[in-house]
């Protein structure tokens, strides 16, 4: 099983930003105490519930876990190994932002109470990319972020970029891949702007003030891109995702094999023994939850949906997904497969279907075809 921990605050929202989280500036103290509080009711109810089933990853995510003081992160993961079976070798990640990763001895403190991956939110290293995107860190903070990383003992760290920014040439997003590969990262996630409704650079778009780059240029920048990220040593074994070997994120590669989770705070989803649910995402609503006094709405998972999960989530991946079944047999299947593999968008092999990464710039509408031939 894998453990997930959300923690909704960020200092002030992006400009992108349509997840959940609440913006606290340099207050919040008693939100962050409430919360906390809530989180160690949930993880002790939870972990009595999970009898001591081996937990193989934990990930810190957001929002911005890096807003809590390394002394509360470093107490719930004490937490989690009181009440959870932590495995000798589980990976434990945290995801943060220049601005607090910086503060003195923060990463170090992390270190030493047992957090082993970082992902580190860089989407730029060009000043006017982070401004316009409403980053409130400089291109210089997240290279010493990098750096102080290494020094605290983190080896496995990861940067997030964004590409297909308004202003952004081809060109552009390749220096920015440059520049982002020396400073070392074992991992990158290149995730491309989408631009959710009701945030601010949606409005700003729609009022004609900026515009993303044309279609003809951001798919050349996610070839291209991934193209590049191989070439200096990353392998992309997910849409957005590339690694240094022996680097992929486990957690991650959890999810998309299909592995059990449980998510803890607000807004986490839980997966467990054919069960889905979600924990609301307002912090009182979430708070009553965690102390038992509420349930999260429940979906129980049949056969038909675990199996169209497992085939949309391993066609994400370098392994992509197992042909079993006979619907693979199927006439029209087979027609389109070979159309597939015939335009270059995918390789069978051993009975797996793959993605090329041409075939995962369109995985929308491959799969698309895909689920409605095969879950007609
Ligand atoms: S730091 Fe991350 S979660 Fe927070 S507002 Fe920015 S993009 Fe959203």
């Amino acid at each position: 099983m894998m453990l997930y921990i959300h923690v909704p605050f960020c200092r002030s929202k992006c400009r992108y930003c349509a997840f959940f989280s609440e913006p606290l500036g340099n207050g919040g103290g008693e939100r962050i105490r409430s919360y906390l509080d809530g989180l160690l009711a949930e993880l002790v109810r939870r972990g009595t519930e999970s009898r001591g089933e081996p937990v193989t990853s934990v990930f810190f995510g957001g929002g911005t876990p890096s807003l809590l003081s390394a002394l509360d992160l470093s107490s719930l993961l004490e937490s989690i190994g009181r009440h959870f079976a932590l495995t000798e070798d589980a990976e434990i990640s945290i995801e943060g932002n220049p601005e607090s990763l910086l503060r003195p001895g923060f990463m170090k403190d992390l270190a030493v109470a047992g957090f082993n991956r970082l992902s580190v939110g860089v989407q730029s290293l060009d000043e006017g990319m982070l401004r316009m995107l409403g980053r409130i860190h400089s291109a210089e903070d997240a290279v010493r972020t990098l750096d102080a990383a290494r020094s605290a003992g983190f080896e496995n760290v990861s940067v997030d970029l964004m590409w297909g920014l308004p202003g952004q040439t081809l060109k552009g997003w390749l220096g920015q891949i440059d520049a982002a590969a020396a400073l070392e990262p074992s991992h990158i996630s290149a995730y491309g702007l989408t631009l959710e409704p009701g945030t601010p650079l949606a409005e700003a778009e729609a009022r004609g003030h900026i515009s993303l780059p044309p279609e003809e240029i951001l798919a050349a920048m996610y070839l291209e891109g991934a193209a590049r990220m191989e070439a200096l040593g990353f392998r992309h074994y997910e849409i957005s995702n590339f690694a240094r070997p022996g680097c992929m994120c486990r957690h991650n590669c959890g999810y998309w094999k299909g592995e059990e989770y449980l998510g803890l705070g607000p807004a986490a989803v839980s997966t467990r023994k054919g069960v889905r649910w979600a924990n609301p995402p307002g912090l009182e609503a979430w708070l009553e939850v965690a102390r038992g006094r509420a349930r999260p709405e429940r979906e129980e998972l049949d056969q038909r949906r675990l199996e169209e999960e497992r085939l949309m989530l391993g066609l994400r991946t370098a392994d992509g997904a197992a042909m079993c079944g006979e619907a693979w047999e199927l006439p029209q299947v087979k027609a389109f497969l070979h159309e597939l593999e015939s335009s270059g968008l995918a390789l069978i092999s051993a009975g797996r279907l793959r993605l090329t990464a041409k075939g995962m710039l369109l995985s929308n509408e491959v799969l698309a075809t895909l689920m409605d031939l095969i879950f007609p």
